[in-house]
């Protein structure tokens, strides 16, 4: 079998805040195949978008360190690669795009020109047409304008295109889309979704999609991951995971989901607060906030293990293993 796109072994991130450690990402494991979607889903501070800004080498320099791990894109290890190899690959073979278009396009350049410059940079040249069609693809209308707009003259979904044609410029193997429609209303979260899911087929482009929002990913991606303080606790096929979730965490984000069918009433929602992460309790993390903790729970860290054709991490699944943290 070849070898995945994007193999992610047993990385860690740590980040130093007030004077204190704060273990972002603990331990991940995860595996991309070419073509493939996988969500990586999890409360706000779970640690998904700084597993995204490691594979990308965008941790701030001064406050982070990854004190283990491994990134491998295309057999390749990123973490070990110098500048310029790395900067060939951010921006060509691996895109990004962010919730926050406006931020992530430059304020001083038209559009057009951030376009032909990425291009440029990643040995396409300028091409005026090329670029038209670029927008094109994304469905902005009027591209001639466009193109000659600042970002501040177009709205907030036009510059989420903007962001879409600026990431498939130079055809990325790989796009992450980092909660790429949180600040978009419902009916252009829509449009976005549909408009990567066409661009992923047309390209054959694997996504890591990051969301807080599991109903986002239910039907857009082929496997999952959910993440809980900065680990992941349930990693499988997405019809499997949204079917009958294993983990109580999961069962718990599903129950959350409003369902269109059924009656309205007050959504469950899940008590306490996700962990500082610079405090995380002994034993399950998840412990204090879970409707099926036990005894074990709160003093034996569970190890993410195989279980029914996914891996989930938690006691109901596996015999309890000794603490080691
Ligand atoms: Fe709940 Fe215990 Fe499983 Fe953690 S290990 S998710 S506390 S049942």
């Amino acid at each position: 079998m070849a070898d995945p796109l994007l193999k992610i072994e047993n990385l860690s991130v740590d980040y130093r805040r007030h004077g204190k450690r704060v273990h972002a990402v603990r331990d991940v494991s995860l595996e991309l195949n070419e073509g493939e979607t996988l969500g990586v889903v999890g409360e706000s501070g779970c640690g998904k978008s700084t597993l995204a800004m490691a594979v990308l080498r965008l941790l701030p320099d001064r406050d982070s360190r990854i004190p283990g791990g491994k990134i491998f894109f295309r057999s390749q290890d990123l973490l070990a690669l110098d500048a310029e190899p790395l900067r060939r690959i951010r921006g060509g073979q691996i895109a990004v795009i962010f919730q926050d278009p406006f931020s992530a396009l430059n304020p001083v350049l038209t559009v057009g020109d951030q376009l032909e410059e990425s291009m440029e940079v990643h040995g396409g040249g300028r091409d005026r047409a090329k670029t038209l069609s670029l927008l094109e693809r994304v469905r902005l209308p009027d591209p001639e304008r466009i193109y000659r707009a600042y970002p501040h003259q177009i709205s907030g979904g036009q510059r989420q295109r903007a962001c879409l044609a600026l990431a498939i410029a130079n055809r990325p193997a790989l796009l992450i889309a980092d909660e790429p429609t949180t600040a978009l209303d419902v009916t252009l979260q829509k449009e976005i979704l549909d408009l990567l899911d066409g661009l992923r087929r047309d390209l054959k482009m694997a996504i890591l999609f990051i969301t807080h929002n599991m109903g986002l990913v239910s039907q857009r991606t082929d496997r999952l991951a959910v993440m809980y303080a900065g680990e992941i606790v349930e990693r499988g096929k997405t019809a499997d995971v949204m079917s009958a979730p294993l983990h109580p965490y999961t069962a718990a984000l599903l129950r959350s989901l409003p369902r269109l069918h059924k009656s309205a009433g007050k959504l469950p929602i899940i008590p306490g607060q996700p962990p500082d992460l610079s405090a995380v309790p002994g034993g399950c993390p998840f412990h204090p906030r879970c409707p099926r903790v036990f005894d074990p729970c709160a003093e034996h860290i569970p190890a993410l293990l195989p279980h029914e054709g996914r891996s989930v991490s938690c006691h109901l699944y596996h015999s309890p293993v000794a603490a080691g943290r």
